[in-house]
């Protein structure tokens, strides 16, 4: 299995001009004084995942460049591209821009659609309708308070266990049958 090597940010949020995070390993650890920049990591990952703008904090893709939060952004462009490792030690990058009020989504320097974009996420495990694979500041005892038929769908969801559930339900039938 893969990992996130490195994120390459250009003036999003709190990033200023080019900004390299990273090299990361399996696991990795954030830590850094209140308003340094931790959520905005998350936000850089979930922004390059394909997420929406009100997922993000912010009411316009626009507002995720740099300075933009007090109207004063540094450019009209912003990028966030997630370098991915296969077990090979192949790369492949996934970047997605704002220009504007419109956003761009290309996979190894190629201009691709969403739809394809999404796809070549879903290819190295990256399902993004399972948004609680990132599980946001504050979102912990949400879920935990969740009812555990919901939380089950969470985590069928994240596994993709849930699109094999009626061909196991089948199955299960026909043994106890047999
Ligand atoms: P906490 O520990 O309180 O959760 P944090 O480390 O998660 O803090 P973030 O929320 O990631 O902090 O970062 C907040 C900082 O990001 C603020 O200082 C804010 O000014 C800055 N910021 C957010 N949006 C932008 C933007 N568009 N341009 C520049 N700075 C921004
Ligand atoms: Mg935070």
């Amino acid at each position: 299995m893969g990992y996130l090597k490195q994120i390459d940010i250009e003036n999003f949020k709190s990033w200023r001009g080019k900004t390299v995070l990273g090299p990361f390993m399996r696991f990795n650890c954030i830590i850094g004084t209140n308003g340094s920049g931790k959520s905005n990591v998350m936000d850089a990952l979930s922004f390059a995942m394909g997420e929406r703008a009100a997922s993000l904090r912010v009411k316009h893709l626009r507002d995720l460049v740099h300075g933009a939060h007090i109207g004063q952004p540094v450019q009209e462009t912003s990028s966030v591209a997630l370098r991915y490792c296969d077990d090979e030690d192949r790369e492949t990058v996934f970047c997605r821009t704002i220009a504007g009020d419109s956003t761009e989504y290309h996979v190894n320097g190629t201009h691709v659609t969403f739809d394809k974009y999404i796809q070549e996420l879903e290819k190295i495990g990256v399902v993004s309708k399972a948004q609680n694979c990132l599980v946001f500041q504050g979102a912990v005892e949400s879920i935990a308070l969740k009812h555990p038929k919901e939380r089950t769908k969470v985590f069928e969801c994240i596994s993709q266990s849930r699109e094999h559930a009626e061909e196991y339900d089948l199955r299960k039938k026909a043994m106890l049958k047999a």
